[in-house]
């Protein structure tokens, strides 16, 4: 649909469904070349030129559950497991703050030998020994779990929920037997407990329709989000979304690095002043473009792996992920050099987002 510039909407955020649909359905080159330049504007804007470092540490690749499309669910036997130690984590922790970054990220698939009191001890030492602020995105855990780690130290938590549409989330991510899996709940459950909080979708789930990925963008300005993380579908061998061709379904979206460019600029002028990463899923599918160029179409977040590389390649949620063999100081050489290109910088400290402070600034009657 070749829908001209002139006739789509303006991008004044916050847009509601109808407009982003037509966004996402243009091919108009004048009109995309708009969309990433003003995207671009809104965020120079509202979170400025600095982009955040933030340390990954994969620190589990055990996982309860059985997402169609995840190369870590439980049923896949081809996978080696690992789940790294406290003193492997806190060394990582410690590495990242010798790099000067403000923050660690610690993520895992649902692994019950991260017990409710063990991750608790874990954010109070990353706390007292490095002072990072620390982002969790560690599945769906109870509230009782998410308060007590929060007391603990930890700053974020990220929970993608990947589709709005209910049905098609139920296919890709049944719940765990007995158990419902409601994660726009627990994102509520999250910011009430005060967490700077994160979700996000996958762009070009088999069975995924325009209109449901408009909804999902739209609801990134309800819930108010302070991050948004975002990345094309990639097909697992080793999952069923992977494992056969697709079948066709009326108004597919497709997993293309393209449509997730419009959906990370789009979700800019949904959310002026979240933190966006440029994902390693996007440099995947793009290795040479992928991240610099997420950066000037709204993106203002990478996140070099600090995992050991020894589990590295065995964190497979999706194949041939970008960074594998790289070590953090040679993503950090390459990230300085694309950054300068662009006349952007790294910032310093724990990088939370505008949007986040704002709210507590709100919450505590501040001007
Ligand atoms: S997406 Fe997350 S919860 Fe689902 S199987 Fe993968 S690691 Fe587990």
């Amino acid at each position: 649909m070749k829908t001209p510039l002139s006739d789509l909407p303006p991008l004044t955020e916050p847009l509601r469904a109808e407009a982003l649909l037509a966004w996402l359905k243009t091919s108009d080159s004048e009109a995309l070349e708009h969309l990433w330049a003003r995207a671009d504007e809104l965020r120079r804007q509202g979170v400025g030129d600095e982009v955040h470092l933030r340390g990954l540490v994969e620190i589990s690749n055990r996982c309860t559950r059985q997402c169609a499309y995840c190369g870590l669910r439980a049923a896949n036997r081809s996978l080696s497991r690992y789940s790294m130690s406290d003193e492997e984590i806190l060394e990582c922790a410690h590495r990242i703050r010798d790099h000067g970054w403000g923050t660690v990220v610690l993520q895992s698939g649902e692994d019950p030998t991260f017990t409710s009191e063990r991750v608790e001890a874990l954010m109070r030492r990353i706390k007292v020994e490095t002072g990072l602020a620390i982002t969790l995105s560690l599945g769906e855990r109870t509230g009782e779990e998410l308060r007590a780690w929060k007391q603990a130290g930890a700053d974020r938590y990220l929970l993608r929920f990947e589709t709005s549409d209910r049905a098609l989330f139920q296919r890709i991510h049944p719940p765990l037997p007995g158990r419902d899996s409601d994660r726009l709940g627990l994102l509520k459950v999250l910011r009430d407990i005060g967490y700077e909080v994160g979700s996000g979708v996958m762009v070009g789930i088999p069975g995924q329709g325009f209109e449901s990925l408009a909804r999902d963008l739209e609801l990134f300005a309800e819930l108010e989000l302070d991050m948004i993380g975002l990345g094309p579908f990639i097909p697992h061998p080793d999952t069923p979304l992977g494992m056969r061709e697709p079948p066709r379904y009326p108004d597919q979206v497709p997993a293309t690095v393209d449509m997730t460019f419009r959906v990370l600029a789009l979700a800019r002028v949904q959310r002026c002043e979240a933190n966006l990463p440029a994902t390693t899923a996007l440099a995947t599918l793009d290795r040479e473009q992928g991240r610099i160029l997420g950066l000037q179409r709204g993106a203002n977040v990478v996140m070099p792996n600090v995992t050991p590389r020894r589990h590295r390649e065995f964190y497979s949620i999706y194949p041939g992920k970008a960074g594998l063999h790289e070590t953090a100081e040679q993503t950090c050489l390459q990230i300085d050099a694309q950054l300068a290109s662009i006349g952007r910088y790294v910032a310093a400290g724990p990088g939370h987002s505008p949007a986040f402070r704002r709210r507590i600034r709100e919450q505590e009657g501040i001007p």
